[in-house]
């Protein structure tokens, strides 16, 4: 039952199971860990959080730290209170960090356990559907600081992360859609069996039938470590996982990153970039109309006005807008991507309506 993925070159295990997988997997893993700091947000489950705990062998010391729950979250403010905490509890490298949430308890303590004493081990139990399938593969931590959001982090590979289907159960509608949406990216991009996948079964993903939704992280967990351990620091083919993105970026960036969730920007700049796609020559209508089929029948709908006119300057600032050239990720089929930066200006125009 269990579904195993090794990830990159140092080869970490990203398991996927139930809620057995922790007392399965965590005694064996924390075996040379002496004091263990559990990090989490107020939102979390407590049930969540009790269950990891009894899992930890009794031996081990535990502190819990928890979080406000919230972007806000992944400060510099909360990165030193943490980090003084483990310096005052005398934690060492022999110690451990155990993160159980969404992407910003991951984010914030994944970039803590790169930088305490210059690194310390770190166990990822990621809670919500984006962070199963995104930021639990590829190492990268961050903060975020007044000049932007995660301008300061680390790579920092976790030694393990275990992630529980069943804990879904429990998320918001909304945070459950916007994860959807990096699913079918994968498909988009990478993976057409994904994209099968949506196209036969979404009434029953939409209901969160457990079995399908393992099956979907399974896929994307695969298909994430394989772009990100052929292109560990970031230089080529990993540059696919931005499809929908430069899009994406600029509507949460004119949004103040209020009101929209990333999953729910990124589907309404996949519309757009499938758009632009077939706009450019490479997918013909009936596959973009079949794209967009999907997005409709999972309630990822382009609900908001993005006009080329207003997002054109948060384009222009986005941090993968390298000096000043526009880089696409465009779509030459379903499951088929490829990176250009040449393109008809007035295409990319009207790719936004
Ligand atoms: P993301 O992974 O999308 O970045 P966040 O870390 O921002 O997510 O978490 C989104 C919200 O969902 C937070 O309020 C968080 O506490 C809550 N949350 C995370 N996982 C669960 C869960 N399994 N059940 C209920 N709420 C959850
Ligand atoms: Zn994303």
């Amino acid at each position: 039952m269990i579904k195993k993925v090794l990830v990159g070159d140092e080869k970490y295990k990203v398991l996927i199971g139930r809620n057995g997988i922790f007392k399965d997997f965590l005694p064996n893993s924390l075996a040379r860990n002496k004091k263990i700091l559990v990090i989490s947000d107020e939102n979390i489950p407590r049930k969540y959080i009790e269950l990891v705990i009894k899992s930890i062998p009794s031996n081990k010391v535990v502190n819990i730290h928890k979080i406000k729950p919230g972007e806000e979250s992944k400060s510099f403010a909360n990165f030193q209170i943490i980090l003084n905490k483990l310096a005052k509890k005398k934690y060492d490298r022999s110690d451990c960090i155990v993160a159980i949430g969404g992407g910003v308890v991951g984010d914030l303590s994944g970039f803590v356990a790169a930088s305490y004493m210059r690194g310390i081990d770190y166990i990822q139990i990621p809670t919500t559907l984006l962070s199963q399938v995104d930021s639990s593969v590829g190492g990268k931590t961050a903060i975020n600081i007044e000049s932007g959001k995660n301008l300061v982090g680390a790579f920092k590979n976790p030694k393990l992360v275990l992630i529980s289907s069943t804990f879904l159960r429990t998320l918001p509608d909304r945070e459950f859609r916007a994860g959807i949406a990096e699913v079918i990216k994968y498909g988009l991009i990478y993976n057409k069996r994904i994209f099968n996948i949506f196209e036969k079964e979404n009434k029953l993903i939409l209901k969160r039938n457990q079995r399908i939704i393992e099956k979907l992280i399974h896929e994307s967990v695969k298909t994430k470590a394989e772009i990100v351990t052929e292109d560990e620091k970031e230089l080529g083919i990993r540059a696919i996982l931005n499809f929908g993105h430069t899009y994406g970026h600029a509507i949460e960036a004119k949004n103040n990153y209020k009101n929209i969730l990333h999953g729910e920007a990124v589907a309404m700049g996949m519309r757009m970039a499938s758009k632009m796609s077939m706009l450019e020559g490479h997918i013909n209508e009936a596959a973009y109309k079949k794209i967009i089929n999907v997005f409709d029948m999972l309630g990822l709908s382009k609900n908001i006005s993005n006009n080329y006119s207003d997002l054109k300057k948060f384009i222009m600032n986005d941090k993968k807008v390298k000096s000043g050239n526009i880089s696409l990720i465009l779509l030459e089929g379903i499951g088929l991507s490829f990176q250009t930066q040449e393109f008809n200006i007035e295409n990319f125009k009207k790719s936004f309506s």
